[in-house]
């Protein structure tokens, strides 16, 4: 029987390639998207992957969708989850408005914490599974002009590292990738000044491409890194090393 995956944030960038790859390696593949009906519809017509418009803020729905992947996919339990919905606020700390920081909170940190949360209780009465959490090079080094998002995403690791502890012994892991700079429309607001000053401090000479994330997703996801719980694997051609 074909493993199966529901992954966040599924309709566009890396969760969109995180798609076509699990879809490629022969997972059956529901994913979530928040709004945009196409760009979801398109990924799922390539791959044959259940899409849900669900916003992974939203606890009954997300519940419901969850749910819903499984009854689809004919299975009690996910093999993988991945979560990676995400927004991006950026400006100065000072300039925030609690809206910002509350819907960076809910997003990024909270989203990813429900997903867990309603998808694992079945993970563990089958004593399998492995959970990825996309974070950011970001919540590693700490982000200026982008303090919300920064500590939301370094918040996620602190959740993972605690999250495998406590469920290693129930045969589920949780791991992390985090990405540098990845040509999404997460980035769209950088000028093309900016992406070549970034592209000087990358060692492997250019930005990311979400099949680069997405890889290091599947590696963490599958039984290849069955020995592997409680870790970051950074995926920014050495922006951070
Ligand atoms: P995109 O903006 O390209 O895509 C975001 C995806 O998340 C879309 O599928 C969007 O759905 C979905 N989404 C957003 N909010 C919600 C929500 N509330 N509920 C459900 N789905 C939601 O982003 P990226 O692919 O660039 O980013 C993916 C992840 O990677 C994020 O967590 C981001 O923080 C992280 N990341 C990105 C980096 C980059 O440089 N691009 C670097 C480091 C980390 P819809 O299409 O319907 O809007």
């Amino acid at each position: 029987m074909s493993k199966t995956a529901l992954i966040t944030g599924g309709s566009r960038g890396i969760g969109a390639a995180t798609v076509r790859l699990f879809a490629d390696r022969g997972y059956q593949v529901a994913f979530l998207y928040k709004e945009q009906d196409q760009a979801a519809m398109k990924v799922s017509e390539e791959t044959g992957a259940l899409a849900l418009r669900c916003d992974v803020t939203d606890r009954d729905t997300l519940k419901e969708s969850i749910k819903a992947a499984r009854t689809y996919l004919g299975v009690k339990s996910f093999d993988v989850v991945v979560c990676n919905a995400g927004i991006s606020e950026s400006g100065l700390f000072t300039h925030m408005t609690d809206e910002e920081w509350h819907r960076l909170s809910e997003t990024n940190l909270n989203g990813a914490m429900y997903t867990a949360k309603y998808a694992l209780p079945e993970m563990i009465s089958e004593g399998r599974g492995s959970i990825v959490l996309v974070s950011s090079m970001w919540g590693e080094t700490g982000g200026s002009f982008e303090v919300g998002y920064s500590t939301t995403k370094a918040a996620l690791i602190g959740f993972a590292k605690s999250l495998a502890k406590e469920v290693g012994p129930s045969g589920v892991r949780v791991n992390v990738v985090a990405p540098g700079v990845i040509d999404t429309d997460m980035c769209r607001e950088y000028s093309d000044d900016i992406i070549n000053q970034l592209i000087e401090e990358v060692p492997l000479g250019r930005i990311g491409r979400g099949e680069d994330v997405a890889k290091a997703i599947f590696f963490l996801g599958s039984d290849e890194a069955d020995y592997v719980t409680g870790q970051v694997l950074g995926v920014s051609g050495g922006f951070y090393i």
